[in-house]
């Protein structure tokens, strides 16, 4: 279970870089194809933010899906695995992105 160290890191970012605000919701980018489960970064980040400038926020989780190219037919399609298939049944296919975290926004209370 690696979400805690990622989770971790991803706070850790956060109050480096805002260590005097109040985090209200965070915007986090988890590609499909990074191995990390959205859910549990969730309930990490509700542990490992606990005293941190994020306690209490949002998580907000998009998981955007890699990008499949077909060395066969030419096709470029979303991919939601490692091991795609094209939709012309070829196993020849290139997956990139979809595999990054990133952290897209970070919203902070106005009251601070
Ligand atoms: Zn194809």
């Amino acid at each position: 279970m690696h979400e805690l160290a990622v989770t971790e890191s991803v706070i850790a970012a956060i109050t480096t870089q805002l260590p005097d605000s109040r985090v209200v919701v965070v915007h986090l980018e988890i590609g499909r194809l990074s191995g990390v489960m959205p859910d549990a970064v969730r309930f990490c980040f509700a542990l490992a933010g606990e005293g941190t400038c994020v306690e209490g926020a949002r998580l907000d989780i998009t998981e955007p899906d890699g990008v499949g190219d077909c060395a066969s037919c030419g096709l470029t399609f979303p991919a939601r695995a490692q091991l795609a298939v094209c939709p012309c049944g070829s196993a020849d296919v290139t997956v990139s992105g979809g595999a990054d975290l990133t952290i897209k926004a970070v919203e902070v209370a106005d009251d601070v």
